[in-house]
């Protein structure tokens, strides 16, 4: 079976430079907030020009202290996409408030600002109080920021941009980091920047914001971590983490650029036999996933003959978030979420990552034309 995502691969590219970073920090010993922490926030920083990076310990933990930052309570309502990975909608039940579903456009699977604007009336007619909007730029591109920044800001919404998969893209010209508020990120292995484990980082240009953040990942310290002034959590990256983080940094504007390339091919290879992927014109994607839509009777079946063939594919999601036992009983924007269910039914994923060759990826294109043709 040929890997879905070759973390191999990246790992044979950078030799010993990761191994070597690794073993310096277990030789000076320094595990919890030691002084790689500190130069990776400094360099992500730069990287996406936020001016504060506040590194966590995952990407869910990075959405939960931004609300914990804005005292997100019971009553509150956070409006977010169903169509993503359920951690976006987890961390606002932690807090007892109640995320609101937005449907999606079907062709970009990012928030529809006209169903933005339903779901906040629902939200009222509810009695909730909206506070937040957490617009997740899927499978790496960016929500159109230019159409829904400007709804929340007439709403008094905050925004906290979810760019675990996207993290890295830009938005006309501009990196991701700087929208809204706040910008969290996951360096799960898997994302676009992954680490060897667990990892995330919140990106904000607000001090106050960042204050709060950094007090919140060491259970809420104030002067220091014996004195504590309010609710937090044991947020902290990893050492060894952010000494992996470091070395693929180095590497990522490149794998960003082939990335696309391989997506370019995928669109030209399969844009005459499925629904390839749209990137809006003036957003740099990461490609999280080149995720592809076939007809829901077709979907299952062209799964099994690339299986078939030694070609891994993947459902994200096969169950759009309002459907899962554990959210159906929130509300959805206005009558529903008819893009969020239409495409999860048909979509399905194939290999990507910056390792993929040509030669490799001309043998999937031909399988899925082949099994598309039946
Ligand atoms: C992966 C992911 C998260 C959660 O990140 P973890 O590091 O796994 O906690 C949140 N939101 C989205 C959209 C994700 O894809």
């Amino acid at each position: 079976m040929l890997p879905f995502i070759d973390l191999g691969a990246q790992r044979r590219r950078l030799g010993h430079l990761v191994d070597d970073a690794i073993l310096r920090v277990v030789n000076h010993g320094q595990y919890i907030m030691g002084p790689e922490v500190g130069q990776l926030e400094a360099e992500l920083s730069a990287f996406c020009g936020a001016r504060h990076v506040v590194s966590c310990a995952n990407g869910t933990d990075a959405i939960a202290m931004v609300l914990m930052a804005k005292g997100v309570k019971p009553g509150d309502a956070i409006l977010c996409p169903s169509f993503t990975f359920a951690a976006t909608a987890e961390v606002v039940a932690w807090l007892g408030a109640t995320p609101v579903f937005v449907d999606i456009h079907e062709d970009t699977f990012n928030m529809d600002p006209a169903s933005l604007e339903a779901a906040i009336r629902t939200a009222r007619e509810l009695k909730l109080n909206p506070v937040g909007v957490i617009p997740v730029d899927l499978f790496g591109a960016a929500v159109d920021y230019d159409a829904i920044l400007p709804i929340c800001e007439r709403e008094g919404l905050w925004v906290l941009c979810d760019t675990a998969q996207s993290f890295g893209g830009s938005y006309k010209g501009r990196r991701l980091g700087t929208f809204g508020l706040a910008t969290t990120t996951s360096f799960f292995p898997a994302k676009p920047l992954g680490c060897y484990g667990d990892g995330g980082a919140i990106f904000t240009n607000d001090d106050e914001v960042a204050a709060i953040l950094r007090s919140i990942r060491n259970h809420g310290q104030g002067v220091d971590k014996y004195d504590n002034v309010r609710i937090g959590l044991n947020g902290r990256l990893d050492t060894i983490q952010a000494a992996v983080l470091l070395e693929k940094l180095k590497i990522f504007d490149e794998e960003i650029v082939t990335r696309n390339d391989i997506a370019a091919r995928y669109a030209e290879g399969l844009g005459d036999v499925a629904i390839t992927p749209i990137v809006q014109e003036g957003i740099v994607s990461t490609w999280a996933q080149y995720t592809i839509r076939v007809s829901a009777e077709r979907r299952d079946a062209l799964g099994a003959a690339l299986r078939e063939r030694g070609i891994p594919t993947a459902i994200y999601y096969p169950k759009p978030v309002h459907r899962q036992t554990a959210y159906r009983h929130y509300p959805c924007a206005g009558n529903g979420l008819p893009a969020s269910d239409k495409v999860s039914a048909e979509v399905i994923a194939l290999p990507m990552h910056p390792y993929l060759d040509e030669e490799v990826q001309d043998g999937i294109i031909a399988a899925v034309r082949e099994a598309l043709a039946k």
